[in-house]
């Protein structure tokens, strides 16, 4: 008796060191959120599109440098050519929903199609109609991120480095708490002191395209520094530039935009792999805030015009997610990933709202060891 309630209470022990929560359903210890502004179902599923790389419809300047860079004539080549940590490791060992041509479908359910809108539904579960404008208001209602942050276990472990200067406002910083750092605001943590000052004297340096987006590169270095310095349980990650650099009508440096969030993911995904020997206790999602439109001119911008800047895209791997690949035949709304990060961490965030959407279907599905 004394041995096996020993035995009970060691493994409660160990239970609550590894901070399983919600009686252990999942895996999954830390979720990496990240999103990347803008980003089309059309170059996420097909890569680079031969009728933009180019002079008029693209602002290529040097399109036969792009076409090297991006083209192939093999749908599947030029994709993974454009996103080859999504095509090479997410697309094998997790999941993407989104693909009309696979008959899976993913819209956001707001009718904005633009930044705020989006995020608010991506964050806090529901369209809100209320949230109508991008302006810096603070948003009325809690993201699962500031949910999550009044939790058991969370307080202190949530946190959002984003590219936008909008975010403190979406994330309401002021009454969630929640650590944010946005725009560009100087980098705080780092490990080490001489790169903080460097990484920040290059930020106000610079020339800066646009006075409140900063470039992902900054916003990528504070979030694996505060990644591995604050040990974050739930870090969300918004990327910007390819939003960005579509509206200023340069195909070429939203192509190579999107190359390096690609990049960032593979590099965020490795540096949170455990050491030999531990269990993998991460799950990455990656999505995005909304489509855009089509053709010579309607690629450049998106919103309600602008048709088909419903559609987006999401992309998960991580323990708890069955490795099924592309989707096929389905539906799912952007207003899903909310209650998905929360059930993906052993919470339930739909159970706060009757209008928060319940979490994505087929994604968690625990993997017994
Ligand atoms: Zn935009």
């Amino acid at each position: 008796m004394g041995t096996r309630f020993g035995a009970g209470f060691a493994l409660l022990c160990w239970l609550a060191a590894a901070g399983v929560s919600g009686g252990g359903q999942t895996h999954t210890h830390t979720v990496l959120l990240v999103t990347i502004d803008g980003l089309r179902w059309q170059e996420v599923f097909h890569g680079a599109e031969q009728g933009l790389i180019d002079r008029d419809a693209g602002g290529v300047p040097e399109p036969a440098r792009i076409r090297e860079q991006f083209w192939s004539e093999s749908d599947r080549e030029r994709r993974r050519q454009l996103m080859p940590f999504l095509w090479d490791v997410i697309a094998i060992e997790g999941q993407i929903l989104g693909d009309p041509d696979q008959d899976f479908h993913v819209r956001c359910s707001n009718k904005r199609y633009f930044s705020y809108p989006g995020y608010h539904e991506l964050l806090c579960g529901f369209a809100d109609p209320a949230i109508d404008s991008n302006q810096k208001r603070n948003n009325p209602n809690p993201t699962v991120l500031e949910w999550l942050h009044r939790r058991p276990g969370f307080p202190g472990r949530v946190a959002a480095f984003a590219s936008w200067d909008v975010f403190p406002f979406i994330l309401n910083r002021g009454r969630s708490g929640i650590y944010v750092n946005a725009g560009w605001q100087p980098l705080e943590f780092f490990r080490n002191p001489t790169e903080k000052i460097q990484w920040n004297k290059l930020a106000a340096e610079i020339p800066r395209y646009w006075s409140g987006v900063r470039y992902d590169a900054f916003t990528l270095k504070g979030a694996s520094e505060y990644w591995h310095l604050r040990k974050p349980r739930l870090l969300y990650v918004a990327l910007g530039e390819p939003d960005d650099w579509a509206h200023a009508g340069r195909y070429d440096l939203y192509l190579q935009a999107t190359q390096r969030c690609d990049r960032y993911l593979r590099q965020l995904w490795e540096s949170v792999q455990p050491k030999t020997g531990q269990t993998a206790r991460t799950t990455l999602i990656v999505t995005t805030d909304h489509g855009r439109g089509d053709g010579r001119e309607g690629w450049k911008s998106h919103g309600a015009q602008f048709p088909g800047s419903d559609r987006i895209w999401i992309a998960i791997l991580g323990p708890d997610t069955p490795a099924t690949g592309v989707r096929r035949q389905g539906t799912a709304t952007q207003a899903q990933v909310a209650a998905t990060v929360a059930a993906l961490l052993g919470e339930d965030f739909s159970a706060t709202d009757p209008r928060v959407a319940p979490p994505l279907p087929g994604v968690l599905k625990t993997k017994r060891p």
